[in-house]
């Protein structure tokens, strides 16, 4: 998860490097896109520039060669005839297309073919032609032709030289007018056209497209045009104009600070003359920001769009990032938290204790504890009710818990706690409290719970081994009849080895017949001793040694093996019994131990009467013996199973009574033939005066619920005594014989054992 995050962030980088490269990208091809509309522009300016000044160009060239052809044949205008010479004027006038052309004497009289009579010797151009300059004129107010005009005039030579008058032609200045200004990109009269000599004076200009104003004013030189040139450029700018053949392009901004764009080329007629075209900037680079604009508004397009996008997976990262994190923590609360208790989890013990052991001052106790068949109480007074204690148990042991210590529940009951640990008393101390609490509160149940402690001697040792530790030696106290606890030490290891070595060895033990069944008599009380059957007890017997049921038993119980042991022992005492029946003893009653793990097996009374029949041994014969505890379970189904053996003709003997918590008041509805009172109680009872009186109880209560009564563990003639006394109906025990193989009990049968005698009735 952590990884996907990482992954994320590395790829937001990429985004964001991606993101600023396309922008660096965007300007460089933005401002070559820029640079290169703008030389496109200026070459599109200078193509339509160019065009336009051939076309005035040879508009001068003509009216120019017009004036200076007619004044070179006019060196004897004075002798000529003036009608003649008028005559060919008002010709000459009309094939060239200008307003009028005028012979003026050098006096500045004017000879027209309109015949007026006027003097022009004050016009500067007159002057100028005079002094032998072939000129073009800025435009003037000519009166006889009653408008605006352009007086091309020419030098008439005489004889040596001598400037003997001028041509002149006026041209309507409205044509050159039209002509000289340009239009760009479609619009209309959108640059203003001059003509513009080497000294700078306007000669023609363009209809005024910027109104009265005009950034060229009459003289270029003297103009707001050049306002904001530097006396470097305006330098530059008069070079040009004072060379032959010249074009090119220059900026300004004039006094209002409006931008132009103007191109100039030499007109290549024999003055030096420039067209000059002026764009207002905006006009010129109309159509060079319409393109700009568009892909200006297509580029910022993009760039929202990528900013969008940008800002987009942001938030969806961001968004997701949350999200993420969100479930995180879900899952750290399902790691952590058991929703059953609302304490932690193994997960958040295993972090905890790790986190508390690497305190190293202080030293830790790990216990486990759990609580036996737990099972049952979830069988018992259904799951809710299971949950419940669960929650309740949890809540004491967290208020007995100290700063420094944690716990946990692992699974179902069995629960972890990391104890600071002072010392073996003091941790004893702690969990008797516990123990006390947990009685104390659970009410509807007397829960018998068993304690394993580690006293953490190595730290390095893993949580989980830890726990596995104080397992063990929690397992060596359950299944006691109260609870108890164990500290851990190194033989608790042997023995589980120990056990999983019967583990390996079980099965091939019962298919090679090392389990052996042995007889211990029981022996009625009257005034001679008779013997009134026998109970059989498993053996191991491994290499002539015996192994005792107490070894093998409770793990067999625990494993499940114990089914298949008891069956087995059935069999065999069936086998024994028909033996005994051929030899003549055909009433011997045996007993048969079952554990209570059969009790779950619906098939358990029919499995046990299938093997009697199978070996035509009648079930009244076989007396099967269950252990009181079994009712702790539930004594429903205890009640059932008894009921359904007793259907199937087995009597039934309740085991080991008094050594757990059963009353008789709680067995009276079992329909149990033979009560049989535990050792342990009978141990007692010789110096004990209040366990006499509870045997004497017991046997009395016995006899009035119509159960026979016997004593096991009988070894001294005091008890002998005093069973008898209490009318105790029979006994068992080494007073009388041990337990013993199959043929030293047939020894007995036959009468050869001295202080046991064969039943009468047999
Ligand atoms: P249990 O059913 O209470 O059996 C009586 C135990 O008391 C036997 O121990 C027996 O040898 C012992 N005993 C008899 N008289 C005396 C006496 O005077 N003094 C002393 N100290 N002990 C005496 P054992 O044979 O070691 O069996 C132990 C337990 O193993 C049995 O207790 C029974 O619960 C279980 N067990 C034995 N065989 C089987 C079997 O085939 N199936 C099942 N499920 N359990 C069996
Ligand atoms: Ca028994
Ligand atoms: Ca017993």
């Amino acid at each position: 998860m952590l990884g996907s995050v990482k992954k994320q962030s590395y790829f937001t980088l990429a985004i964001i490097v991606l993101f600023s490269v396309f922008i660096v990208i965007a300007f460089v091809f933005l401002n070559g896109v820029t640079s290169k509309l703008n030389s496109e522009t200026e070459s599109l300016v200078h193509d339509m520039v160019h065009g336009n000044t051939q076309a005035i160009n040879s508009m001068v060239k003509a009216d120019i060669s017009t004036v200076t052809n007619y004044a070179a044949c006019s060196s004897k205008y004075k002798s000529r005839i003036r009608v003649e010479l008028m005559t060919e004027l008002k010709n000459l006038t009309e094939d060239s297309g200008l307003l009028n052309i005028i012979i003026i004497d050098e006096k500045g009289d004017v000879i027209s073919y309109r015949n007026e009579d006027i003097n022009v010797s004050y016009r500067d151009y007159f002057k100028r032609a005079m002094n032998g300059e072939i000129v073009v004129s800025e435009t003037i107010y000519s009166e006889p032709d009653g408008r605006m005009v352009n007086v091309f005039a020419a030098p008439i030579y005489g004889d040596y030289q001598r400037v003997i008058g001028v041509v002149a032609g006026m041209n309507n200045s409205d044509v050159y007018k039209e002509i000289l200004d340009l239009s760009v990109s479609g619009h209309e009269a959108n640059a203003m056209g001059y003509i513009i000599d080497s000294n700078g004076e306007v000669l023609m200009a363009g209809a005024s497209l910027f109104g009265d104003y005009t950034p060229v004013g009459d003289n270029l030189y003297q103009s707001d045009f050049v306002a904001s040139f530097t006396e470097q450029e305006l330098a530059v700018l008069k070079d040009e104009f004072n060379k032959k053949d010249s074009h090119g392009m220059i900026k300004s901004t004039d006094n209002n600070g409006k931008e132009y764009v103007a191109y100039y080329a030499t007109l290549g007629v024999d003055r030096n003359l420039h067209y000059f075209a002026v764009f207002p900037a905006d006009v010129a680079y109309g159509k060079l920001d319409g393109y700009v604009n568009k892909i200006l508004v297509l580029f910022f397009f993009f760039i929202g769009a990528l900013i969008f996008t940008l800002i987009a997976y942001l938030i969806f990262t961001y968004n997701s990032f949350k999200a993420l994190r969100k479930a995180n923590e879900e899952i750290t609360k399902v790691a952590y938290e058991d929703t059953l208790t609302g304490y932690g989890t193994w997960g958040k013990f295993e972090k905890d204790a790790k986190y508390l052991l690497s305190q190293s001052y202080r030293k830790f106790a790990f216990v486990s504890f759990d609580i036996d068949k737990f099972k049952a109480i979830n069988d018992m007074f259904g799951h809710e009710e299971g949950n419940r204690i669960l929650k309740q148990i949890a809540d004491i042991v967290n208020r007995n818990l100290n700063n420094h210590e944690t716990f946990s529940r692992i699974n179902s009951d069995n629960f972890y706690l990391l104890l600071v640990y002072k010392s073996d008393e003091d941790m004893i101390d702690r969990i008797k409290k516990i123990i006390y609490a947990l009685e104390y509160e659970i009410t509807n149940f007397a829960p018998v719970i068993s304690f394993g402690i580690y006293r953490i001697t190595d730290t390095k040792l893993s949580i989980r081994k830890m726990g596995d530790l104080a397992d063990i030696a929690k397992r060596t106290v359950k299944y006691g009849e109260r609870s108890a606890y164990a500290f851990y030490n190194e033989e608790m290891l042997l023995e589980i080895r120990e056990e999983k070595h019967i583990e390996n060895e079980m099965q091939n033990a019962l298919d090679s017949h090392e389990f052996c069944v042995y007889y211990q008599p029981k022996v009625s009380l009257g005034e001679t001793p008779y013997l009134m059957g026998a109970e059989a007890l498993v053996r191991w017997v491994k290499n002539d040694t015996v192994v005792s049921p107490a070894k093998f038993i409770p793990l067999f119980e625990r494993n499940g093996f114990i089914v298949k042991l008891d069956y087995y022992v059935m069999e065999q005492v069936c086998y024994a019994m028909k033996t005994w029946e051929s030899l003549g003893y055909k009433d011997i009653m045996v007993s048969v131990n079952m554990s209570r793990v059969h009790l779950s097996d619906p098939a358990f009374p029919d499995t046990l009467k299938s093997i009697c029949d199978d070996y035509a041994i009648p079930t009244s014969r076989i007396e099967i013996e269950i252990t009181e505890s079994a009712a702790y379970e539930s004594l429903e189904v205890l009640t059932k199973v008894f009921e359904k053996l007793k259907s199937l003709g087995f009597h039934i003997s309740i085991d080991d009574f008094g050594s757990g918590y059963s009353s008789l008041n709680m067995l009276k509805d079992l329909p149990a033939d033979v009560l049989k009172i535990d050792r342990a109680f009978l141990t007692e009872s010789v110096n004990n005066k209040r366990a006499n009186d509870i045997i004497a109880y017991v046997i009395k209560m016995a006899g009035s619920l119509g159960m026979d009564t016997i004593c096991e563990g009988v070894e001294s003639d005091e008890q002998i005594t005093l069973l008898k006394d209490l009318h105790c109906d029979m006994v068992q025990g080494y007073y009388y014989a041990r337990p013993m193989p199959t043929h030293g009990f047939e020894e007995i049968l036959k009468g050869k054992h001295e202080t046991i005698r064969i039943n009468k009735e047999n």
